[in-house]
């Protein structure tokens, strides 16, 4: 059964169009289960209907025509009840329907099943069959898991707009489309879509409307051309020694290269509106997935060699048509996986947004993206990326949704709202000299989290009193190895000195997790519960003691040196680290190096640290809360999935009683307690931060104005009753809504998209 479970996955993706994998969908199933009829109802929700989409076995005339209400019918029984039902004889249910126009009247058994993608019903899928029986369980069993990988599917065609130009064959085609990711940069940005992605990989090939035809043919002849020669110099060299059968196998594969063979079918998709090397990967992933469904294994072996060919002929397409992207003013810059250099690529003041299918609002990327200020959504899993080239493209970064070809409203809407995004700003530069207190002056020193080089220009513009993060392990990560002491020297001298004589927090080295270094490889089922922080440096106090060592010289004449360890979990970690910083001080000392041990502190970030908060903040001098790591564990939610991020929320109020309970561990000894996560740039959270007593903020460099802005409205006592209040509540939407509500109030509405995470 899983081997066509697969098969059947793996046929309807790789069909042509929607239309073509919900018959393959209908035809498989219906042969996979011996049985008579297999039907697929999609819900067309603007007008409360299934609508019969595909069949075999029922009337296809009917297909696109016959439209049950949501109210009515078996099929939408199945919907209402969302689980599978299995009738033995269907016209003596009560809710049987007779739709003569589906010809399905001798039909007696059914089984349907929902189709559910993230709790919403799409459609449902039935088999039918004249006698009348109960389908047995492990047909059932078979449907349901079917189901909820089509399901997938079918959301993705929902999300591309696909679904609603069939349900209305009237419609025009407009392509408007919406995804939704996560949003790890806020603002609107609004361009034109360009697509990077890596060289020598077919699968990554995007489509594009080709500008000139002819010429896009004749780049493919040569490429032709030039990948028959290599298989011709090939088997002069290895025809002596080849057998028979494998001599013909060259030759078979020299002729597919000609412009005959292949070599038309590429032209006929090239005609058909791709550039060439969009429709060599059209061609050969047909020719792949052919012989990858078929039986024989001896076949399917040949599928290798397909992809072998379209490679090589890639190769010269791409040698040939080394053109840069085409960056537009207003580019909207999209990837499956997008690194630093590529935003860096981008023209300056050219990059109006970044969308990427991989990663989150933890990746570099998005922290390079948020520190540059460019609306960024991150984790838009099911985006056609390589369809969106030139497309217009709104990016809403506050909320981390996307828009494909919008319509003229819709743009109006995003521009008037970027805007006022524009006027906010203005208006806020003029905050940047005043001081961050509350009306009745209690001072809340502002600092900045930084990672990336670009970002420090901006920190201080902004205002930043320092460095409240400094995640060290961009350095690490932009390199093919290790960097040696003498250039984290360098690198940490260049930050301390252009903060000075402000504070700077540095971080030792957090990889793990999601970052891993591509030089140290770390491969783990649960990687946000494993080898993580300062468990990595501890085992490796080699990497540790370099790290420290580079950071105390760099510090030697400004002394603004802070340095603190991520993901503590237990005390002993931090009597161990203690250990090694004495031992790396006296060892800089000996070495000459004027310098004063600096401030040492600890990252609240995980519950055993919170519940541990006095241990550990006595042993330090400061402690700093990681609230996307808390906000991660204390809810059990990863930060970078998509699919839970609607439950990431740090306003949730067991996240709330445990930063009032670290705040109170640390100023019971004494302690400075600063926060750093993205929560101290939420508008919406920080007067409660503020009331809760946290000694400082730090954030991106562009929220900085905003957050000062917010607490220059508010008295600290009126931020203590709000606290009081939401303190009563029981859920993160109720205190969203009153900390919404209060910054409307006093006129701070603006600010709130810039709020949500
Ligand atoms: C955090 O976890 O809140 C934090 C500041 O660290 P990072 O986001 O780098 O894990
Ligand atoms: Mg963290």
């Amino acid at each position: 059964m899983l081997k066509v479970l697969r098969r059947i996955i793996q046929e309807v993706s790789s069909a042509q169009d929607f239309k073509e994998a919900l018959n393959i969908m209908v035809k498989r199933v219906a042969r996979a289960l011996d049985t008579q009829a297999c039907s697929i109802f999609l819900l067309d929700r603007h007008r409360g209907e299934y609508v019969l989409m595909a069949t075999r076995g029922l009337n296809p005339q009917a297909v696109g025509k016959v439209r049950i209400p949501m109210t009515q019918g078996l099929v939408s029984y199945v919907g209402e009840r969302e689980e599978p039902i299995n009738i033995d004889d269907a016209t003596k249910h009560p809710r049987f329907l007779l739709v003569p126009e589906v010809k399905e009247e001798e039909y007696k058994a059914f089984l349907g099943t929902p189709l559910i993608y993230h709790r919403q019903v799409l459609g449902v899928l039935i088999v039918q069959q004249q006698e009348p029986r109960r389908y047995d369980e492990s047909e059932e069993a078979f449907l349901v898991t079917l189901s909820a990988q089509l399901a997938a599917i079918i959301a993705h065609a929902e999300a591309t707009g696909v679904i609603d130009s069939l349900f209305d064959v009237h419609k025009t085609k407009t392509g408007e489309a919406t995804y939704s990711g996560i949003p790890s940069a806020p603002g609107v940005g609004i361009g034109t879509g360009v697509v990077v992605y890596p060289l020598e990989d077919l699968d990554a090939v995007p489509d594009r409307e080709p500008d000139d035809v002819e010429a896009e043919i004749r780049l493919l002849e040569s490429a032709l051309a030039s990948g028959r020669e290599d298989f011709r110099l090939l088997s002069e060299r290895l025809y002596p020694n080849l057998p028979i059968e494998e001599r013909s196998l060259f030759d078979v594969y020299q002729r597919m290269l000609d412009i005959t063979d292949l070599g038309a079918e590429i032209v006929t998709h090239i005609r058909q509106g791709n550039w060439a090397q969009g429709a060599l990967k059209k061609v050969i992933q047909k020719h792949v997935d052919h012989l990858e469904s078929l039986e024989n294994e001896y076949l399917r072996e040949r599928a290798v060699d397909i992809k072998d060919l379209g490679h090589r002929v890639l190769l010269y397409l791409q040698k040939n048509d080394r053109a840069l992207p085409l960056y537009t003013d207003q580019t909207i810059l999209i990837g499956d996986t997008l690194t630093a250099a590529d935003l860096a690529e981008v023209p300056e003041d050219c990059l109006a947004g970044v969308i990427c299918a991989k990663g989150s609002n933890s990746s570099h990327v998005a922290i390079l993206a948020r520190a540059m200020g460019v609306p960024t959504v991150m984790g838009v899993s099911d985006i056609p990326i390589y369809e969106l080239q030139n497309k217009e493209i709104i990016v809403d970064g506050f909320y981390g949704q996307i828009y494909i070809s919008p319509n003229p409203d819709l743009k109006k809407e995003f521009e008037n709202l970027a805007e006022q995004e524009r006027e906010l700003d203005a208006s806020l530069e003029s905050l940047r000299d005043e001081l961050c207190q509350t009306r009745d002056g209690h001072r809340v020193p502002l600092m900045v989290n930084t990672g990336l080089g670009a970002d420090v220009s901006l920190s201080l513009a902004a205002g930043a009193e320092g460095v409240g993060l400094y995640r060290t392990e961009t350095p690490f990560l932009m390199r093919d190895r290790f960097p040696s002491g003498e250039e984290q020297r360098v690198i940490y001298g260049q930050l301390l000195t252009s903060f000075a004589p402000r504070p700077v927090i540095m971080r030792t080295l957090d990889i793990g997790g999601d970052k891993a270094l591509p030089y140290f490889p770390m491969k783990e089922d649960n990687p946000f519960l494993g080898w993580r922080g300062i468990r990595v440096t501890l085992d490796h106090p080699e990497i540790f003691l370099v790290q420290v060592r580079a950071m105390l010289r760099a510090s030697e004449n400004i002394n603004n040196l802070r340095i603190m360890l991520p993901m503590v979990t237990d005390v002993s970690e931090v009597d161990e680290a203690l250990r090694l910083f004495k031992r790396a001080y006296a060892d800089v000392c000996d070495e000459g190096f004027k310098i004063e041990m600096p401030e040492i502190g600890v990252m609240i970030e995980v519950p055993s640290a919170v519940y541990q908060a006095r241990a550990l903040s006595s042993r330090v001098d400061f402690i700093s809360v990681g609230s996307n790591d808390l906000t991660q564990y204390i809810l059990a939610v990863d930060r970078n999935n998509s699919r839970v991020a609607a439950l990431f929320d740090s306003l949730h109020p067991a996240v709330l009683r445990a930063l009032m309970q670290i705040v109170e561990a640390g100023h019971q000894e004494g302690k400075h307690v600063s926060i750093c996560g993205e929560m101290a740039g939420d508008p919406v959270a920080v007067l409660l931060l503020v009331a809760m007593g946290f000694n400082s903020l730090s954030m991106s460099a562009s929220s900085l104005s905003r957050i000062k802005w917010v607490i220059r409205q508010f008295t600290l006592k009126k931020a203590q009753k709000l606290l009081q209040e939401v303190l009563t509540m029981e859920s993160s939407v109720m205190i969203r809504c009153h900390m919404e509500l209060a910054l409307e109030q006093v006129g701070l509405g603006g600010l709130l998209r810039a709020g949500k995470r």
